[in-house]
């Protein structure tokens, strides 16, 4: 029996593969909307390249097993290529390049120098153990050594990765180039150059964003605003801390093992807690049970998938009856879902991906920053140029929602489309 359940998609043709199809499908609307330079769109509608790797893995029982990793570099026109890896048992290649490109255009929205990658294997990391995580996260990197670097590729954490792996591919790569390169990946441990305030990041990001859609839409956050969150990973733990210090009732919560609701509001520490002991939040006593999908269409005033990919389907998407609608996750929302999210505009204000989760690539390129410059911030700093550009990324977006009268997800992306092309003009083609 395999105890890594190792991809069987094995297509070349990743470019009919339907998360990245959606993505693509998504550009050509945006690029026909703002009347895209035709040689821009061909170029950015593909990744710049893609790779996949077989990573052999010796596990405990002394058995080989290989499994498949990618990296897509989807545009480096704006700065080194940048975006997390994740594992994952569903992880495919198709999949990889749609985030890559949504990191593109991630970066470009908040006015960060970076461009746009993803990486991922295809493995299950909960059934692997801590040396066959190590010795796969090493093997991949040494695949990868030409390929990234901190003025080239810089990876960053993402679904089932975090700072060890981060720390383990640091030094993989230091040991082949034979000196320590700190800078080839973000999200590091703070002992060797990682940033105060990453690893909230992401899910602070999140509540800043519905802080200021809170604002816009004039909802005073307090304890008469409800929160349902789905996912209590890093991003949903986070958005969920500073929502509820701030005031709201955190009334719905999910994880791997099922739904939660409290309509007194969870207490989030207590679920934190519990989760660190028992791996999830099986068994909480401060809560309910209900579905994962209850927690979606949860009777909330704002709701956060925290989760993963595809979550809002066209059914969920029906039955939703929140006012703001974070999208804590990368592409929670299915091209279906998202169809009726927008014929429901005037009922749900949608906080796109790009926009509401992009608190985790912004203090990534402060740790990059930080490291170039060898001057580290405080966690007061951090937090407080990251409200900074979420801030001003959001206003952006939202200014142009209400003059172009387009859709937020729309908005969102013909900025940042915007920003690579005219950067793309100015450099021209080689040769
Ligand atoms: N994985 C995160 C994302 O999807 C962070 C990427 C990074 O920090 O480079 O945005």
């Amino acid at each position: 029996m395999a105890r890594t359940k190792l991809c069987t998609y094995m297509d070349m043709d990743f470019l009919k593969e339907p998360h990245y199809t959606a993505v693509q499908e998504q550009f050509d609307e945006v690029a026909e909307l703002m009347k895209l330079d035709q040689n821009i769109r061909v170029r950015l509608r593909v990744p710049d390249r893609a790779f996949i790797i077989h990573v052999p893995i010796r596990m405990e029982d002394n058995i080989v097993r290989v499994v498949q990793g990618f990296r897509v570099q989807h545009n480096d026109t704006l700065g080194p290529f940048k975006g997390g890896i994740r594992y994952a048992p569903d992880v495919n290649l198709g999949e990889v390049a749609s985030m890559a490109m949504l990191m593109t255009w991630k970066c470009a929205l908040m006015g960060l120098p970076l461009g746009g990658a993803k990486g991922g294997i295809c493995v299950d990391p909960t059934k692997m153990s801590r040396l066959e995580l190590q010795r796969m996260t090493r093997r991949y990197t040494s695949e990868l050594v030409s390929m990234i670097g901190p003025n080239q590729d810089i990876p960053a954490p993402d679904m089932g990765t975090n700072e060890q792996t981060m720390a383990w591919i640091m030094d993989t790569y230091s040991q082949a180039k034979g000196y320590a390169v700190h800078g080839v990946v973000t999200g590091k441990p703070i002992s060797i150059g990682g940033s105060l305030g990453r690893t909230e990041a992401t899910g602070r990001g999140v509540a800043y964003t519905v802080m200021e859609a809170a604002k816009y839409l004039e909802i005073p956050l307090g304890d008469a605003v409800s929160v349902a969150i789905q996912g209590f990973g890093n991003v949903g733990t986070h958005a969920a801390v500073k929502l509820s210090k701030i005031g709201c009732r955190i009334t719905h919560l999910s994880d791997v093992s099922g739904g939660y609701l409290n309509p007194k509001g969870i207490d989030i520490e207590l679920a934190m807690n519990y989760a660190k002991e028992h791996g999830n939040l099986k068994g909480f006593p401060g809560a309910d049970t209900c579905s994962q999908i209850d927690v979606l269409t949860a009777n909330a005033d704002i709701v956060i998938p925290a989760a993963t990919a595809s979550q809002i389907t066209k059914e969920v998407a029906e039955k939703m009856r929140c006012r703001i609608l974070a999208e804590g996750a990368n592409n929670p929302t299915t091209p279906e879902g998202d169809q009726i999210l927008r014929e429901r505009q005037n009922e749900i204000f949608v906080i796109p991906d790009i926009l509401a989760n992009a608190g985790g690539v912004t203090v990534s390129y402060f740790e990059w920053v930080q490291g170039l410059q060898n001057f580290f911030w405080s966690s007061k700093e951090v937090n407080r140029e990251l409200a900074k550009i979420m801030t001003k990324a959001f206003q952006e977006v939202l200014t142009f929602h209400k003059e172009r009268k387009v859709y937020m997800r729309i908005a969102a992306q013909m900025l940042a489309v915007n920003r690579v092309a005219t950067a793309m003009l100015a450099r021209g083609l080689y040769p």
